[in-house]
């Protein structure tokens, strides 16, 4: 996700909204008054549900029908001696939940559902249960919009499929959209390698392809936009390829596909900004033109999809690791005139912390404490000092060591998360440089230093 200083309030009105709604549905929940019980005969059927919702998911699997709003999810779990997976289901209506052809006990807690706890027989093989639900439509940054598209960071994937909103938490994806009124749904088939919840999504509209070529690697590049935005595309979208490629080569090679790119989001309000829906992420309609903000959301690919994180606290080794590379990559791959600006506009941010404007920390020091919206950690906190913690690194070390330690630690933590403590670690296995106190002074401090190579 990218934030921006230019039109915030967007985004936190929608936000606001979003945590109102979580609000309401928390002070619903405990079971009780919307309990759902269903016992159906067959032999799946004689366990009863039980709470598991740290049973592992393989793979999702999911056949969305817009017209109808249902959808069916078939989800394939772990081998496990476990008699229980729950799954977080927002408001969505259960109709069924099946294993083969045989019905499975299952109860949807809460007054609005919140959590499906199903019984499911121990197994020394995958199990694959289907899950028949109806959904409805979320205009506040929560779910299916009616505007076409799907926005469910950071934990609201229950309003769309039954799902675990941890970002730790990685499934493989499938996909199948039927049923748009019109125009078409632009998604990924299958994402093979394991993902974050928040990353599967489709979004529905007249769209016109720009092709932006192909990288080393062979991974096409493109660009989809409304066919008034053909100017916004090509600007937005002007060093899109190369940049994908400097990712590719010095990275690792991407997770998601051989075909990417930016897709154009009609979500309204002035919005500004991106989403991570790799491989085809979001970009706000009015932030399509901007070059950053589409290298950004590119990046996400390798820090916070490719590399999940570990705990939400972790969020900067996500944004503000992207936030550097988005600098990082243009400084080398374009101009000055493209390059210094977006570095000059994180230093007014900067600066404006330093003065007490907006400022706080950027890495928490717990795990799985913090709420991302309600606590504040969704601020340009982490974009911002987190970007200039990886520059204070680069120049004390030098470009070439900082590259080398970024990608060692995406070849050691691709496919799963990792935290923050890791990616010093890594840092400092890498270059020498033990970063730890200059982490500490951009990172965990309340205070902002001064600018310039970490002491
Ligand atoms: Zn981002």
């Amino acid at each position: 996700m990218r934030m921006s200083m230019r039109s915030p309030t967007s985004w936190s009105a929608a936000l606001t909204t979003a945590v109102m709604t979580a609000a309401v549905a928390v002070a619903g929940c405990g079971g009780g008054a919307g309990s759902v019980m269903v016992d159906a005969g067959g032999d799946a059927a004689i366990y009863p549900p039980l709470t598991d919702l740290a049973r592992d998911v393989v793979d999702t699997t999911l056949a969305v029908d817009l017209a109808a709003r249902t959808a069916r999810a078939t989800i394939t779990l772990a081998p496990s001696t476990s008699t229980g997976v729950s799954f977080e289901i927002g408001d969505l209506a259960i109709g069924a939940v099946r294993l083969g052809d045989q019905p499975l006990q299952y109860v949807a807690t809460g007054v609005i559902g919140e959590r499906l706890d199903i019984g499911v027989p121990p197994s020394t093989e995958p199990l694959v249960i289907t899950i028949d639900y109806g959904w409805r439509y979320h205009n506040a940054s929560n779910g299916v919009a009616m505007a076409g598209y799907t926005l469910t960071w950071p934990y609201h994937c229950g309003n769309v499929f039954p799902c675990r909103s941890d970002p730790s938490d990685g499934t493989t994806f499938h996909l199948a959209v039927i049923g748009a009124a019109s125009g078409m749904a632009i998604y990924p088939p299958e994402i093979l390698g394991e993902a974050p919840s928040y990353m599967a999504a489709w979004i529905v509209g007249d769209f016109v392809r720009l092709e932006l070529g192909t990288t080393t690697a062979g991974t096409q590049v493109s660009v989809w936009h409304r066919a008034t935005e053909a100017a916004a595309a090509a600007a937005g979208g002007a060093h899109l390829r190369v940049a994908f490629d400097w990712l590719e080569q010095r990275l690792g090679p991407y997770r998601f596909g051989t075909e990417v790119g930016t897709v154009s989001a009609n979500w309204g309000g002035g919005a500004y900004g991106g989403m991570e829906h790799h491989p085809y992420w979001h970009v706000a309609a009015g932030a399509l033109s901007d070059v950053s903000v589409n290298v950004h959301e590119a990046a996400h690919g390798w820090f916070g999809n490719g590399i999940r994180i570990r705990c939400w606290e972790d969020f900067v080794l996500s944004e503000g690791t992207v936030e550097f590379l988005m600098w990082r990559i243009l400084d080398e791959v374009a101009t000055p005139a493209v390059a210094d600006p977006v570095w000059a506009r994180l230093t007014t941010e900067v600066n404006a912390m330093r003065n007490g404007q907006g400022n706080g920390v950027a890495w928490p020091q717990s795990c799985g404490q913090v709420d991302i919206l309600d606590d504040g950690l969704f601020s340009r906190v982490p974009y911002v000092k987190g970007a200039f913690f990886y520059r204070a690194v680069e120049q004390r070390v030098g470009r070439p060591m900082l590259d080398a330690a970024l990608r060692t630690f995406y070849s050691r933590h691709a496919g799963q998360a990792a935290g923050m403590s890791d990616m010093l670690d890594v840092i400092e296995e890498v270059t020498g440089f033990d970063p730890t106190t200059c982490a500490q002074a951009w990172l965990v401090a309340t205070t902002v230093p001064a600018a310039g190579a970490c002491p």
